[in-house]
């Protein structure tokens, strides 16, 4: 495979870039070799700039479940920007997006936009605080919530991929107000919310983990936490940032049918432009300014272009049979998967919930973040290799969720089982 154009790059990037890369897993350290940098992307290809082509299964880490550059998200962000790109005004389209988003999701009765997953989770927690007047966030090992600084904590991918256990820069001021339990474990979680000595205002969490890797919750465990929040007054947050309009259009509080009284979402709701959101019952939203004292702002709020996507996007998910089909060819794809390797008996365990799924190097089951941190991270980088050498492009870390898109045909999928039944094998 040529890489001397990426390469280059690569090392341009360096000079001007820290890690030559604005997020830090793309660099591809943990999966030891270099990021390839991409031309152009189309359904669910991506080519890079030295022409190599690949099924890709990271969909820009989670929001292109409809393929790349879908005509008619392209489409809706032509015409948009043709009559301005920015206005710093309310715009018709922010209320158009806000009344698909809280039709679709069941705790949303009011939503507000914002431009990241990181600023969605940030704010929904100010909120929390401001509406209990209590202080401290429980949050679960290995869910990541953005890098706002109470949430750095144990917190998934990014962090586990490069080794670190949280982040200087912030405060221990700030991280003894977030408490990081076991995900998966309610005895401790019991435990942890009844402790009268601790001031908690909200429960955030992911409702299936993706960022150590995809671990679902057990049977009861959303359940438990719903009933023990609401017993206790305490806000739960889902960060659907992932999951929302992924596993179901209602995410994975449609699916689970677990009602949280705040949601955070971002990724797919903007179609691949930079968006978040956080919503929920209008009692607690209306605590934000300007209706309520609870401050969040942004200049690019309700951005015209990504309200525009996000739309575009939402109304190819709506159509009926949208997540029936995905599910199915995800199913095919993850039974397929698993019989390959167990057929060459390569020690894999994998976890799939809907169209996002982890194939963990251990053969042991995992179910929360110190079962994760078992795999064998040095077999999942001869897989990521081998498996791009071979045209598949996989997120480039053991701890991420693989993505499947409606733009996924059989012969993009089987050519992906092609290619892991090889690499499997050179990894024996
Ligand atoms: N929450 C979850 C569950 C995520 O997976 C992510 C990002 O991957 C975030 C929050 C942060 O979103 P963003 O990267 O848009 O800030």
């Amino acid at each position: 495979m040529k890489t001397e154009h990426s390469m280059q790059l690569f090392t341009d990037a360096r000079t001007l870039i820290p890690g030559g890369v604005n997020s830090p897993v793309r660099a591809c350290r943990a999966v030891g070799t270099d990021p390839l940098f991409v031309a152009e992307a189309s359904g669910c290809t991506i080519t890079d700039v030295d022409g190599n082509r690949f099924v890709d299964f990271v969909g820009s880490w989670g929001p292109m479940i409809v393929g790349h550059a879908h005509p008619e998200v392209v489409e809706a962000i032509r015409s948009t920007a043709g009559r301005g790109t920015s206005f710093g005004a309310p715009s018709p389209l922010e209320i158009d997006l806000a009344a698909e988003v809280c039709a679709a999701v069941p705790s949303l009765e009011k939503v507000r936009f914002v431009n990241s997953g990181t600023e969605a989770t940030m704010s929904a927690v100010r909120l929390a605080r401001g509406y209990t007047g209590r202080k401290m966030v429980v949050k679960f090992d290995g869910c990541y919530h953005g890098h706002a600084d109470s949430f750095l904590v144990k917190a998934g991918s990014g962090l586990i991929t490069l080794g670190i256990p949280g982040s200087p820069g912030v405060p221990d001021d700030i991280v003894k107000n977030t408490i990081s339990i076991p995900y998966n474990d309610e005895a401790v979680l019991d435990a942890t919310l009844r402790n009268p000595e601790l001031d908690i205002a909200c429960v955030i969490v992911e409702p299936v983990a993706g960022n150590m890797g995809v671990v679902p919750p057990s049977e009861t465990f959303l359940q438990k936490l719903r009933q023990l929040t609401s017993e206790l007054g305490i806000v739960l947050i889902f960060d659907e940032v992932i999951t929302g309009f992924r596993l179901a259009l209602g995410g994975a509080q449609e699916y689970f049918d677990v009602t949280p009284d705040l949601t955070c979402l971002g990724k797919i709701i903007g179609g691949g432009l930079p968006v978040g959101a956080y919503g929920g019952r209008s009692d607690i939203m209306d605590l934000i300014a300007p209706e309520g004292p609870v401050y969040q702002a942004g200049t690019l709020s309700g951005n015209p272009l990504a309200m525009a996507a996000g739309l575009a996007t939402l109304g190819i998910v709506k159509q009926p049979g949208f997540y029936k089909e995905l599910e199915e060819k995800s199913e095919w794809f993850g039974n397929a998967l698993n019989a390959v390797a167990a057929s060459l008996s390569v020690p894999v365990v994998l976890n799939r919930v809907g169209s996002m799924m982890t194939c963990f190097f251990t053969p042991d089951p995992v179910t929360d973040f110190q079962s994760a941190s078992h795999a064998e991270t040095d077999l999942y980088g001869e897989y990521y290799r081998q498996m791009r050498s071979q045209g598949i492009w996989l997120a480039p870390s053991q701890f991420e969720a693989l993505f499947v898109s409606a733009a996924h045909e059989r012969k993009h999928l089987e050519k992906a089982l092609v290619a892991a039944e090889s690499s499997f094998k050179k990894l024996m």
